[in-house]
C-alpha cells in the first residue's frame, strides 16, 4: 500500500520547543527584535524609493525601554508596520517570513539585504517573555492600527489599537527568572555586542548606545588610513597599532564584506584562538570563527561579514562546507595579494613589519600550498650582506623598537630573499645558503663568515627551525648550512700570513690542531680556523671554533 501525505504539527506541543530550543542561549532574543525594527526601517525606505509611499519617513529610530515596575521590555520603531492581515500572515504563521517576498518585489530599492530569513526570530521573545504584545500602524494609507498579544500558548489576541504612529512597539513582560533584561546596563551590553554596528540609532533611556557606523560595508577607497586605524582601536582598544590591514569586499561567487589587520605580534597570546569576529548583516553572530579563517591567519584581527556561511550547524559541518572553504581560500589570496602590494609599493614598511607578519607569512607557506606559491618571492631574511653602490640588498631601519616610530638615526639592517642571495653569492658559493639560528650564541661563527667575506642569513624566529626544512625541498639542490657547521676549504679566502708554521713537518697550527681534533674524536671533516679569528674580534671570541659537518651538527642538536 502506498500513501503520500503532509505531516501535521500539533502546536500545542511544537510551541513550548520553539520557545525554550530555538536558541541555546536567551539573550539573543533581542538582537532579533531589533533586527526586525532594522528591517522594518529599512523596508520603508524601500517602499518610499519605490513611489509607494509618499509621506515623511521621518529619522529612522529604534526606542528600548524597560519599565521595572510592570517588568516590560519594550522594542519600538518607526519603520513599515504590520496591517491586521499581516500581523496574521506573518506573525501567527510560525516560521513564515516577509523577507523573500519583500526582496523579490522591491528588489533593486536598498543597498543593504533584509536581515530576516526564516520567520523564526519573534519568536524568541517567548524564550525571556511569558506575554508579548505587538502594537503596529502600517504605512499603507487607510489601514487601521492593531495590537497581538499573546501569554505563550498557542492562542492569542487580536484587537483595534489607538496607535497613530506608524511602526511598531514590542512589549514583552518578563518571566520572573528573566528579569536581569530590565537593567539598562545589560541592555546596554547586548546592544553593544550584537547591535552596535546595525545602521539605525538605538536609543536607551533618551541615549543613542550603538556606533551604527560599520567600515567594513564602506567602498574601501572612501576609508583613509586613520578610518581603519580609528576602527581598530575601537575594536581592540589600549593594544599596539596593527601593522597593515586588508579590505575585503565581495559580491561573487559569494557575498563577503570585511576588514582583517595583522596585529603586532604580543608574546603569550594564545594565537590558535580566532580573534577575528563573525557578523551576518552587520548583527554579531559570534567572537571567533576559526572554521572560516584559514588557520595560519588565525592571529589576524578584525571582522567578517557574510550571509552565505551557514549559521546554526556544527563546526565540523562548517569547516568541510564548500562556500566556506571558498571563502578560506579567497581571504587567504587577498591576504596574499595584499603582502605583494606591500613589497612592491612600500618596502620599507613592508621590512619594518617584517618581524611581525613574518611568522604568519612562513607559516602560511608551510600550510596552505597556493599561498606558499602566491608570496614565496617575498620571503625576506635579515642579511650580513652590507650593500654597495651596486646591487645593494634592501636597506631597512631598525627592526628594534616600535616600527611605527621614527627610527631614521638608527643603523639600517639589509634583508634579502633566497633568490638574491643565490644570485648575489652564485660565483663564490653556487647552491649554498649560510644561515644563522642565533645571532647571540653562534656570534663567533657568524664573524668567521663575515670575516671570510661570506653572507649569512638570519633564520632566526621560532618558525624557520621547521622553515629551513620545508626550503630545503623547495630548493632540493641548494645546500643550506649553519655557520657553525663545517665549511669547505676551497671557500676559504686564503691567507696564511700571521700564521704559526710548524717548521717539521711545514704544517700551519690550524692544520695540526687540526689533525690532533680528527684523531681525538675520530671523525673526518672537522674543521679548525684559528686564523679567521683576529685578536681585534670585538666579540672576544675563543682562539679556536670546532666546525661539525651539518649532518652532525643536527644530530647534536637533536640529541641536546
Ligand atoms: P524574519 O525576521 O526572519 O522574517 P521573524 O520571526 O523575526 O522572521 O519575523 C516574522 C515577520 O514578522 C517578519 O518577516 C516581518 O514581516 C514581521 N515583523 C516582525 N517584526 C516586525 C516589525 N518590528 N515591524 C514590521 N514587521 C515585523
Ligand atoms: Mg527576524
Amino acid at each position: 500500500m502506498l500513501e503520500q501525505g503532509t505531516i501535521s504539527i500539533h502546536t500545542e506541543n511544537i510551541f513550548p520547543i520553539i520557545k525554550k530550543s530555538l536558541y541555546s542561549d536567551h539573550e539573543i532574543f533581542l538582537r532579533e527584535l531589533v533586527s526586525n525594527a532594522v528591517d522594518a526601517i529599512e523596508k520603508v525606505k524601500m517602499v518610499s524609493r519605490a513611489g509607494e509611499y509618499n509621506s515623511e519617513i521621518g529619522e529612522p529610530e529604534i526606542a528600548i525601554t524597560v519599565d521595572k515596575e510592570q517588568k516590560t521590555l519594550a522594542i519600538a520603531d518607526n519603520g513599515i508596520g504590520m496591517t491586521a492581515e499581516e500581523v496574521k500572515k506573518y506573525i501567527n504563521q510560525v516560521a513564515f517570513s516577509s523577507a523573500e517576498e519583500f526582496v523579490k518585489k522591491y528588489e533593486g530599492k536598498s543597498d543593504r539585504a533584509i536581515i530576516g530569513h526564516f520567520g523564526l526570530g519573534f519568536y524568541s521573545s517567548f524564550m525571556v517573555a511569558q506575554q508579548v504584545e505587538i502594537d503596529t500602524l502600517s504605512y499603507k494609507e487607510g489601514s487601521s492600527a492593531v495590537r497581538w498579544t499573546c501569554d505563550g500558548s498557542p492562542e492569542f489576541r487580536l484587537e483595534d489599537s489607538s496607535r497613530t504612529q506608524r511602526g511598531t512597539t514590542i512589549t514583552l513582560t518578563l518571566q520572573e527568572e528573566e528579569l536581569e533584561y530590565l537593567e539598562p546596563a545589560r541592555i546596554r551590553q547586548l546592544i553593544k555586542t550584537y547591535c552596535d554596528f546595525l545602521p539605525v540609532p538605538i536609543k536607551l533611556e533618551g541615549e543613542v548606545i550603538n556606533r551604527q557606523k560599520a567600515p567594513w560595508r564602506e567602498s574601501p577607497s572612501s576609508l583613509t588610513k586613520e578610518d581603519y586605524l580609528e576602527f581598530y582601536r575601537y575594536l581592540y582598544p589600549f593594544q599596539d597599532e596593527p601593522l597593515l590591514w586588508v579590505h575585503l569586499n565581495t559580491d561573487y561567487p559569494f557575498i563577503l564584506n570585511g576588514i582583517l589587520y595583522f596585529p603586532k605580534l604580543v608574546p603569550d597570546v594564545d594565537v590558535t584562538k580566532g580573534q577575528i569576529k563573525l557578523f551576518c548583516n552587520q548583527v554579531f553572530v559570534s567572537e571567533h570563527c576559526e572554521e572560516i579563517i584559514p588557520k595560519f591567519l588565525l592571529p589576524m584581527r578584525g571582522v567578517i561579514d557574510s550571509t552565505d556561511i551557514p549559521l546554526n550547524v556544527s563546526r565540523s559541518a562548517l569547516q568541510t562546507d564548500r562556500t566556506v572553504r571558498k571563502i578560506a581560500d579567497y581571504i587567504a589570496r587577498k591576504v596574499g595579494d595584499r603582502l605583494k602590494e606591500l613589497y612592491r609599493d612600500n618596502r620599507q614598511e613592508y621590512i619594518s613589519s617584517w618581524q611581525d607578519i613574518g611568522t604568519f607569512v612562513k607559516f602560511g607557506a608551510l600550510n596552505d600550498e597556493k599561498f606558499k606559491k602566491q608570496i614565496e618571492d617575498i620571503i625576506i631574511y635579515r642579511t650580513t650582506y652590507e650593500a654597495k653602490t651596486e646591487t645593494p640588498a634592501v636597506e631597512v631601519q631598525s627592526q628594534e623598537g616600535d616600527a611605527w616610530q621614527d627610527v631614521s638615526a638608527a643603523p639600517s639592517l639589509p634583508y634579502t630573499t633566497i633568490k638574491e642571495y643565490l644570485e648575489r653569492n652564485k660565483e663564490r658559493h653556487e647552491n649554498r645558503v649560510f644561515y644563522c639560528t642565533n645571532e647571540a650564541t653562534q656570534a663567533t661563527y657568524i664573524e668567521l663568515h663575515k670575516q671570510q667575506g661570506l653572507e649569512v642569513l638570519f633564520m632566526d624566529s621560532f618558525i624557520d627551525t621547521h622553515f629551513i626544512s620545508f626550503l630545503e625541498q623547495e630548493y632540493a639542490n641548494v645546500k643550506f648550512s649553519r655557520v657553525d657547521s663545517e665549511l669547505d676549504e676551497s671557500l676559504l679566502e686564503k691567507d696564511k700570513a700571521g700564521e704559526i708554521v710548524d717548521p717539521k713537518t711545514n704544517k700551519t697550527r690550524s692544520e695540526l690542531i687540526k689533525e690532533l681534533f680528527e684523531q681525538a674524536i675520530n671523525k673526518p671533516k672537522v674543521n679548525i680556523r684559528t686564523e679567521a679569528l683576529k685578536s681585534d674580534n670585538p666579540q672576544g671570541s675563543p682562539p679556536a671554533i670546532v666546525l661539525l659537518p651539518e649532518f652532525l651538527r643536527r644530530m647534536r642538536d637533536m640529541s641536546a
